[in-house]
C-alpha cells in the first residue's frame, strides 16, 4: 500500500470512476466535489473527504482535479477556499479536465510561486475506459515531476506519456477531441445517407463493425444510434467546448471548422445529450 496521500477534485461521469481506481490500487484519497451528495458514492468506496479545495490541499500530497472546464478551473484555484489561498509547499496539482493550455500556463505559474509543482493530464477515452483503468494520458510539465506523479497516474491508465512542458498535454487533447468532433460527425453522417438511401442503421454499423474501419468508438457510439439510447457518456456540450478551445488555437482546416459549426449549433439542444446524439442536429 502506497503511502502516498492523494485529494480528488470533481467527481463527475469521470471523476467517481477514475478516483475509484486510487482506492482499489490501495491509496489513501481525500475528495472534494462543489455538489456535495456526489461525494456519497466515494465515502461508500472507502474515501474521506475534505470541506474545500483549501482544507484537501493542506491534508493530501498531490491533488488530481477533474472538472468541466477554465470556470471551474478558475473557481477551484482562485475561488473562496480555493487552492490558492493556502500556505503548503511541494505539492503536485495534477489537472486532468480538458482546459485550455493557457488557463495551465497561468496555474503553473501561480502554483510554482506558492511553492508547489502543476501537471496539465488530460484523459483520451471516456466513462468505460475510466472504469476499466484503461484511459490513455498525455501529461505537460517538468520531466521530474512528471516522473513523480507517473505511478499514480498509472493506476488510472494504460498509457501515460508526457508530451512537452506545461499546457502540452491540453495541446495533445485538443487535436485529438478535434479529430473526435470530426468523427462523430462523420459517423453520423454516414448513418443518415445510408437511410437516405434504404439502408438502416444496424446493417450498415455491422459491416462498419467488420471492416477496416472498425474501433471501440464506432462500436459504442455506432450501439447508441442503434438503440436510440443518447444519455451521456461524453456530453455534446464538452466536445462543443473543446471545439471552442480548438479554434482558440487556431484551427481553421475545412472539417475542423465544420465540426465547429455543427457541434456549436446542436449545443443548446442537445448539450446534455452524448455527443452521437448530433446525429439528431443533422437529420434536420
Ligand atoms: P461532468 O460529469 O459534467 O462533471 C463535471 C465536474 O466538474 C463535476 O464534478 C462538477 O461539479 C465540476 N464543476 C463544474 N463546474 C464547476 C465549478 N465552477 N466549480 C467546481 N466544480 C465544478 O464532466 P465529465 O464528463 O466527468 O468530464 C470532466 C472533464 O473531462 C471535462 O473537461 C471533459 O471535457 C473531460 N473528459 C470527459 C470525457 C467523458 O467521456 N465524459 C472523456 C474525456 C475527457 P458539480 O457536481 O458540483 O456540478
Amino acid at each position: 500500500m502506497s503511502t502516498t496521500k492523494i485529494g480528488w477534485i470533481g467527481l463527475g461521469k469521470m471523476g467517481i470512476p477514475m478516483s475509484q481506481q486510487l482506492i482499489k490500487a490501495g491509496y489513501s484519497l481525500t475528495a472534494y466535489n462543489r455538489s456535495k451528495v456526489k461525494e456519497a458514492t466515494l465515502l461508500t468506496a472507502g474515501a474521506t473527504t475534505a470541506a474545500t479545495p483549501a482544507l484537501l490541499l493542506q491534508q493530501v500530497d498531490i491533488v488530481i482535479i477533474m472538472v468541466s472546464d477554465d470556470n471551474a478551473i478558475q473557481d477551484i484555484f482562485n475561488g473562496r477556499d480555493g487552492l490558492l489561498g493556502v500556505n503548503t509547499t511541494d505539492k503536485i496539482i495534477i489537472n486532468m479536465s480538458t482546459v485550455s493550455p493557457a488557463i495551465s500556463r497561468q496555474m503553473a505559474q501561480l502554483c510554482n510561486q506558492q511553492g508547489n509543482h502543476y501537471l496539465d493530464a488530460p484523459v483520451s477515452g471516456s466513462v468505460k475506459q475510466a472504469e476499466d483503468g484503461t484511459l490513455v494520458i498525455m501529461v505537460g510539465g517538468e520531466e521530474a515531476i512528471f516522473e513523480k506523479a507517473k505511478p499514480v497516474l498509472e493506476k488510472i491508465g494504460k498509457l501515460v506519456m508526457r508530451v512537452g512542458d506545461t499546457g502540452a498535454g491540453n495541446t495533445a487533447k485538443l487535436v485529438i477531441n478535434t479529430l473526435l468532433g470530426i468523427h462523430a460527425q462523420g459517423l453520423a453522417e454516414a448513418v443518415l445517407f445510408a437511410q437516405q438511401n434504404g439502408i438502416e442503421a444496424l446493417p450498415l454499423l455491422t459491416l462498419l463493425n467488420n471492416g477496416a474501419l472498425s474501433s471501440p468508438f464506432l462500436k459504442i457510439k455506432g450501439d447508441a444510434i442503434v438503440n436510440d439510447s443518447y444519455s451521456a457518456a461524453f456530453a455534446l456540450k464538452h466536445i462543443a467546448k473543446d471545439l471552442r478551445l480548438a479554434k482558440d488555437l487556431g484551427l481553421s482546416t475545412p472539417l475542423g471548422e465544420a465540426a465547429y459549426e455543427t457541434f456549436q449549433q446542436a449545443e443548446p439542444a442537445l448539450g446534455d445529450e452524448d455527443i452521437i446524439a448530433v446525429i439528431k442536429a443533422l437529420r434536420k
